[in-house]
């Protein structure tokens, strides 16, 4: 039995390493596409072939008897392991005679992301950063844009220490909120304005499918190459009003994070055995204490700023706080008839989206599962 089970093993060894040789190929292929989208400045990512390339691979997985969700699993991660090799080309340079590119806080994660970003697109950049405010006005004299990403609560302040601008100079932010750092900027600035919000966080690896919205501030025809040149980085562009922007981030950003603030801080209170919660949660469980824990790992001051950047944002928490109580009114009076109303209307409200984010976590909770050690 031994004998026949290790001639199976090694039979499976062969095949793993066939399939190794087969990842390199296709690696080596995906650099030489990234080798031509790059000379012709083409997105490193586009939808159309990615949907279908799968549908086709997916038919022909069924055909072969081979779970069609298994090689779109498999094809989706090496597909995301091209995207990132391909920041590694460069990319071609959109608007080759733009002038030095500032960076202000080009020293912080999301600078230096956009540092590297711009120099892989043969731009040159310069960074005025705390310690170079002495050569503000040098740096910013001939300067074709310039890029605010200091912490969220120097923004303002920062934009409006700026030096006179070229009158045709871009300026641009990168803030996690948009309408004060947009009204600074038309205040200070008379030539082209964009607001710009990275929808990631500086250890994405690739922009592939990441979202950037963008506000138009001023002379949107002179920005046009700018948000041309994200997208050949490979992200997508979402345009909305300061306003609107700022509204949706209340729930995107201000009332998720304190509520997984809030999480965190009870579980810390409570002091409960983290090793010992790990070893008995449930896939799901382990994905949201992943979510929770991941904002420990970065910094308070950007996530107080976020949550605390407008009143707006603590009149939603309180709001939610007011409802977390009137939930727990239903179980503190045993009314399990009112708790299931209500998750009846929630249940209503969410309609078709519920049995589409059931499919959707289901893979993600395959994967947690995957990567238990
Ligand atoms: P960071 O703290 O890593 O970097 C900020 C940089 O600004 C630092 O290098 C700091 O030295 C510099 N700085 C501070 N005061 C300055 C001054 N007076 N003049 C010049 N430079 C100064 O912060 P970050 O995470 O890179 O965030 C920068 C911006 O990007 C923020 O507006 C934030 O909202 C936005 N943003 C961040 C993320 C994220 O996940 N980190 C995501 C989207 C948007």
């Amino acid at each position: 039995m031994v004998a026949e089970l290790n001639a199976l093993r090694d039979k499976i060894d062969e095949t793993d390493k066939a399939l190794l040789a087969l990842l390199a190929q296709r690696m080596q292929l995906v650099a030489e596409v990234g080798e031509v989208k790059s000379q012709h400045g083409l997105p490193i990512y586009v939808p159309e072939r990615e949907a279908s390339m799968l549908a086709s691979r997916r038919a022909e997985a069924e055909a072969a008897g081979v779970p069609a969700d298994l090689i779109e699993d498999v094809l989706r991660r090496v597909m995301r392991e091209s995207y990132t090799s391909e920041n590694d080309k460069g990319f071609k340079t959109l608007n080759p005679t733009i002038r030095p590119i500032v960076i202000v806080g080009g020293k912080g994660k999301m600078g230096q992301l956009f540092e590297r970003m711009l120099q892989l697109s043969g731009y040159q950049v310069r960074i005025l950063d705390k310690e170079e405010w002495e050569q503000a006005a040098s740096l910013v004299a001939d300067a074709g844009m310039v890029i605010i990403s200091v912490p969220i609560h120097l923004t303002e302040q920062v934009i409006q220490q700026l030096p006179p601008l070229p009158e045709d100079c871009i300026l641009v932010d990168l803030c996690s909120v948009k309408k004060a750092p947009l009204q600074a900027m038309m205040a200070a600035h008379t030539g082209p304005v964009l607001g710009l919000h990275p929808m990631f966080g500086p250890d994405s690896g690739s922009l592939a499918k990441q979202v950037v919205v963008w506000c138009d501030g001023r002379y949107p025809e002179a920005y046009q190459w700018f948000l041309q040149q994200i997208e050949v980085w490979g992200a997508r562009l979402h345009s909305a009003t300061a306003d609107a922007h700022d509204q949706n981030m209340a729930f995107i950003q201000a009332l998720r994070h304190f509520a997984t603030f809030a999480y965190g801080l009870h579980l810390c209170e409570e002091n409960v055995d983290l090793k010992q919660l790990l070893a008995l949660s449930s896939p799901i469980y382990r994905l949201e204490l992943a979510m929770v824990g991941r904002l420990f790992a970065q910094d308070a001051q950007l996530y107080a700023d976020i949550i605390m950047s407008s009143p707006d944002n603590i009149a939603l928490i309180k709001r939610y706080y007011a409802r977390f109580g009137q939930a727990l009114s239903h179980l503190e009076k045993g009314d399990k008839a009112s708790f299931i109303e209500s998750f009846s209307t929630v249940q209503a409200w969410f309609g078709d989206y519920a049995e589409t984010f059931m499919t959707e976590s289901r893979s993600l909770l395959k994967a947690a599962n995957d990567n238990r050690k």
